[in-house]
């Protein structure tokens, strides 16, 4: 069996570039791909980054229970699939998950074994930064997605582990502290 772990962080805390570079240097571990109702961003390709789905799809496979867990996020849905997690897991794979910090804490529920770890910003100035730097969403959607750091950030308290990402080759050591032995 695999372990599953399971990282959050603030919209725009670089947490994607850390994580490549873990992949990149961790090949046994496999990053999950969730299911979501938002539209895909420039080079977001389905089934590689998420599986793009109709908010009519979705709401079928809460219906049908597919979901081990399942959030609302920015005005968008996001779940991951229980039988993906155990066709993966019984595969050997080392699994990540990366959700929201209320998805992080109900996985952890259902499976106590489950790994979490929060990546934060070096200060909430700096996200703020990053994010507007990135100019793919608008201001009202920007607004939305720093509301949810704070309550984010009150969320992250009751993970297992925190990294701080102030330099990408620092945290990854880290994240390989935690999760390679
Ligand atoms: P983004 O739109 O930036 O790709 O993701 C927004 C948020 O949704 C991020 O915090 C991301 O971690 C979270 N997320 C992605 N997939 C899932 C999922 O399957 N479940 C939950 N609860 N959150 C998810």
């Amino acid at each position: 069996m695999g372990k599953l772990f399971v990282i959050s962080g603030s919209s725009g805390v670089g947490k994607g570039t850390v994580l490549k570079q873990f992949l990149n240097r961790n090949p046994q571990f496999k990053l999950s791909v969730s299911c979501t109702t938002r539209n895909p961003r420039e080079g977001e390709v389905d089934g590689v980054n998420y599986f793009f789905l109709t908010k009519e799809d979705f709401l079928k496979c809460i219906e049908n229970n597919e979901f081990l867990e399942w959030a609302e996020f920015s005005g968008n849905m996001y779940g991951t699939k229980g039988e993906y997690v155990k066709t993966k897991l019984s595969e050997g794979k080392n699994l990540i998950l990366e959700l929201d910090t209320v998805g992080a804490l109900n996985v952890k529920s259902i499976i106590p074994e489950s790994v979490l770890i929060f990546i934060s910003p070096p200060s909430f100035e700096e996200l703020e930064a990053r994010l507007r730097g990135r100019h793919t969403e608008t201001e009202e959607a920007i607004q939305k997605r720093l509301e949810s750091t704070k309550y984010e950030l009150e969320n992250a308290k009751k993970f297992d582990y925190q990294v701080v990402n102030d330099d990408v080759e620092r945290a990854v050591s880290e994240l390989e502290q935690i999760m390679c032995n």
